[in-house]
């Protein structure tokens, strides 16, 4: 059935920072209808017209097409459609860049990747429970606060306005607060919304199904703190993200907040691939998350797939904790490093370098290429200096035979992973093609 393009009847208003799953969520809650279904009236499904799901891709990007008309239904303005992806920030955060596929030729128009670059969340969201419970406006009373679109950034891990972490998993079935995941393996695509049919959910509504179970949704209320005490904001942990929230406003300068975020990228990379060797510069159970990240990362090594990179699960040191406590650990001991004038920096990076895997290991992702390209040309000198390529230990190398096997060693995973079929450097997500 054609998409009717006349505006709704009745339809709501996009919040500030809301983003685009949150919005039809509320919307269908409005209208009593699933939200599939308002993905369908908006435009939304895939490509082709037999498409029924709305893929996750449209998170990051709508083109202009599909924008002026989504922009028409509901009666704005086509800048307020791009509001709700991640396209705006791309000018400021390097991941939001690279989540689209920029045209090489003329007659070409963007599209967003299949698989999202590390520090953007696709399969799943962190929150705040005080701010999917509203503001007390009578809209908000009635449909839930903004699920916001920076939650879905990897360097959001705090609300300063209700000075707590977010939270990543759901407290009911204990799975990422997902609102898109949809089966798993190979073949599975990311959905925009998890479970698109189902109806009657208030938006805050946790959409997960048990595994084995798909009839049986979860259904917790996220926007419930009373029922699950929330973590302290350490003091250090919010003035970071009151700073790193400046970078995605006006009042920042594009530049400069898009060398910050590339510069915390290359850094946080350093921090994850030599840790614990900076894990004194944190608290213990700051420390203790990002140890868990880590075995997590490791634990999933020998059965990695270019397919498990689109659920958030990346075995690059490109990735952050998912726990917001492990990723603003590892931001706060970039962010001091990076806060020392140069010499110091070198002194410590210099510290590191012993314990730095070498440069060549595909755990790397494209630490170096964004290095080269996107950090800012002081810091990339003194980067590059303290971390000097080493000349190859052939010694050093993990036979492939080891990999293919599934043998692998986990003591030596860090120092190179060899010969691993589909982990080509072209499979680190920034790489990927389109298809
Ligand atoms: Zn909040
Ligand atoms: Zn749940």
């Amino acid at each position: 059935m054609a998409v009717p393009d006349h505006r709704m009847a009745r339809c709501l208003v996009p919040l500030p920072d809301e983003s685009l799953p949150g919005f039809a969520l509320r919307l269908g809650h409005r209208l009593h209808l699933p939200p599939g279904h308002i993905l369908w009236r908006l435009g939304l499904l895939g490509a082709q017209t037999t498409a029924t799901i709305a893929p996750s891709g449209r998170l990051f990007f709508i083109d202009p097409v599909r924008r002026e008309r989504l922009a028409r239904i509901i009666g704005t303005t086509a800048q307020t459609v791009d509001q709700l992806t991640l396209h705006p920030l791309a000018r400021r955060f390097p991941p939001a860049a690279h989540a689209v596929s920029w045209p090489r030729g003329p007659g070409e128009l963007p599209k967003p990747r299949q698989i999202a670059p590390p520090w953007i969340l696709s399969s799943f969201s962190r929150y705040c429970p005080h701010c999917l419970a509203g503001d007390g406006s009578a809209v908000q009373e009635r449909h839930g606060g903004p699920w916001r679109r920076r939650w879905r950034l990897a360097t959001s891990f705090a609300c300063v306005r209700h000075r707590v972490l977010l939270k990543h998993e759901c407290p009911g079935c204990h799975q990422p607060s997902g609102l898109a995941a949809n089966g798993s393996g190979p073949g599975h695509h990311l959905l925009l919304i998890g479970n698109p049919g189902l109806e009657g959910l208030h938006p805050a509504a946790c959409r997960n199904t048990q595994a084995g179970q798909r009839a049986v949704t979860c259904g917790y209320r996220l926007d419930k703190p009373a029922d699950a005490p929330l973590g302290t904001l350490p003091q250090n942990l919010a003035e970071l993200q009151f700073r790193l929230d400046r970078l995605l406003d006006d009042e920042t300068a594009p530049e400069d907040a898009f060398a910050t975020f590339a510069d915390l990228q290359t850094i946080t990379a350093v921090v994850l691939a030599t840790w614990p060797a900076t894990a004194d510069m944190v608290p213990f159970e700051q420390g203790a998350a990002v140890d868990e990240h880590l075995a997590a990362q490791e634990k999933r090594l020998p059965g990695f797939t270019v397919q498990s990179a689109p659920r958030d699960e990346g075995v690059f040191w490109t990735y952050l904790p998912r726990a917001s406590i492990g990723a603003g650990a590892v931001l706060s001991i970039a962010d001091r490093l990076l806060s020392l004038p140069d010499g110091e920096l070198m002194q410590e990076l210099g510290r590191l370098a012993p314990r730095c895997p070498e440069r060549d290991g595909k755990r790397w992702g494209a630490t170096w290429k964004l290095l080269e390209r996107e950090a800012t040309l002081v810091r990339r000198a003194v980067v590059q200096q303290a971390l000097r390529k080493r000349p190859v230990d052939r010694r050093r190398r993990i036979p492939s035979t080891a990999w293919s096997r599934r043998q692998v060693i986990p003591s030596l995973l860090a120092l190179k992973i060899e010969g691993c079929q589909g982990f080509a450097s072209e499979n680190i997500p920034q790489e990927l093609p389109d298809q």
